[in-house]
């Protein structure tokens, strides 16, 4: 039975409580909707919530945002808390051939590679090419692969760009569209903020724990519910019903009159089995997603001076070294200093399959070998994380696939990461598209 609904505000369910949902709930309440978040663990933030390590709350996966960015602005605007926003310029590196080299400037990383003199004329022009490209859509059916083949050569992509797609795309790293390499050049010509040493980013006072804490606050206070622990479990179009949309939820039918899911695209489609057409189902699950795993280290010592140290060799698996108390003074963690690995995963990659013990005792045997000094004895203690479906991969012509927002029933909407293309996904797309979702819904829905 769906249970009957009693007031006459507009009420929307939101499915996730993500940097996404929660922007869509704040959204939605600025124009006098009701909303009902569901989220299923324990609490909000996805793929940026946090964790308790015993000693203080650190994020699952590292995060910060770019300084100046104009969803934050919204977002720490709608709270009133711009004052707990701060923004730190930081040193970056990369990793390559057993040693660490400082990135002054974004052209370092092309300048230690072990392409020979002619290769990197070649790459440069690769460059230069993808870099005069005005529409992305002239180059979504080139890999990094074809491209940098044909502009540069064989040894251009397998020397360079296949050590740095594999630890973030694993097994589909030929595959990756060319537009991923576009999207980065633009950013990196538009990002503002910029210093020769580093980029500045911005964190949030008490960490994105606080930031959730805050939002959450701010929702209840303004009468939104926020369910958590509760999966969402299917959802139904009734149109023959007072409202247009059922979910169920711990086996009870819920009836609202709109709704934004901001799952990944796998789960929306087993939410909607038995509510959209087969064609609609089968091009969300034509989307490969990979999962993301992650170490954090807590350390008595540090392993370098740079906070982001990226990787440039094959034979380390993580896209890179993060050291948040690099960002963070170890004062705010007891003394310690914090250290992120992360990597892609799929099946049949290597750390697809490891339990949990061995697979950070494989990240501290790599980190031993990446620092001479590294021991064991550093080590306070370690956690390890493991998200589901967290990266779309960008395959050529992925452009084809993007779902659109609008599904083939009144008031309901998709907002989810795969759907962000060609821009470079991240928390700031997150909150722009529940803001999106939240506007769009607003206009089919009666207040
Ligand atoms: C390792 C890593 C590092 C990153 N670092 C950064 C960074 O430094 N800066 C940055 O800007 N971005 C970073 N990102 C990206 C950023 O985390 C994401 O872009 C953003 O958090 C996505 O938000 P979202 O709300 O769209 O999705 P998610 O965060 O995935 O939220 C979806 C939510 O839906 C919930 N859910 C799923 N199924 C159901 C169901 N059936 N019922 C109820 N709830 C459900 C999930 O539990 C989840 O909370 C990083 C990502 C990773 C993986």
């Amino acid at each position: 039975m769906t249970a009957p609904r009693s007031n006459s505000t507009p009420q929307v369910a939101i499915i996730g409580g993500g940097f996404c949902g929660a922007a869509a709930a704040l959204s939605l309440l600025e124009k006098g909707i009701g909303v009902t978040i569901f989220e299923s663990q324990p609490e909000l933030g996805g793929l940026a919530s946090s964790f308790d390590t015993g000693a203080y709350r650190l994020e699952k996966f590292y995060h910060q945002w770019y300084a100046g960015d104009e969803n934050f602005e919204w977002l720490l605007d709608v709270l009133g808390l711009k004052a707990k926003e701060f923004s730190i310029s930081m040193e970056h590196g990369f990793y390559f051939r057993d040693s660490v080299w400082r990135t002054r400037n974004p052209l370092d990383h092309f300048r230690y590679t072990d392409l020979s003199l002619t290769e990197s004329a070649r790459m440069a022009f690769g460059i230069w090419k993808l870099g005069a490209v005005t529409d992305w859509r002239t180059i979504d059916d080139y890999s990094v692969k074809d491209w940098f083949t044909k502009y540069g050569n064989h040894n251009v992509y397998e020397k360079f760009w296949k050590q740095l797609l594999v630890s973030r795309f694993g097994n589909y790293a030929d595959e990756i569209s060319v537009v991923w390499v576009w999207q980065k050049l633009q950013s990196n010509k538009a990002r503002k903020g910029r210093s020769e040493k580093g980029s500045t980013s911005s964190y949030y006072e008490g960490g994105f724990s606080a930031l959730f804490d805050d939002i959450e606050a701010h929702i209840l206070a303004q009468n939104g519910v926020i369910r958590k622990q509760t999966r969402a479990e299917l959802v139904r179009a009734d149109p023959s019903a007072n409202t247009s949309i059922t979910l169920q939820v711990d086996g009870s039918a819920h009836a609202f009159d709109g709704m934004i899911i901001t799952t990944p695209l796998p789960e929306a489609a087993r939410l909607l089995a038995h509510t959209l057409p087969q064609q609609n189902l089968d091009a969300f699950n034509a989307i490969a997603y990979l999962d993301s795993r992650g170490i954090i280290i807590r350390s008595k010592r540090s392993l370098s001076n740079c906070y982001w140290l990226s990787n440039r060799d094959l034979a380390f698996p993580f896209v890179g070294v993060i050291e948040h108390t690099q960002f963070r003074p170890p004062s705010e963690y007891n003394g310690e200093h914090i250290i992120y690995l992360s990597q892609s995963t799929a099946p049949g990659m290597e750390a697809y399959d490891m339990d949990d013990d061995a697979y950070i005792a494989y990240g501290l045997a790599h980190l031993e070998k990446m620092f001479a000094d590294f021991d064991a004895d550093w080590v306070i203690d370690a956690h390890t994380w493991r998200a589901a479906d967290a990266q779309p991969a960008i395959l050529k012509k992925y452009g084809e696939s993007v779902p659109p927002p609008e599904l083939p029933m009144a008031n309901c909407l998709i907002a989810t990461q795969a759907q962000v293309y060609p821009d470079y996904r991240g928390t700031h797309t997150a909150i722009r598209q529940g803001r999106d979702a939240a506007e769009r819904l607003s206009q089919g829905l009666v207040t």
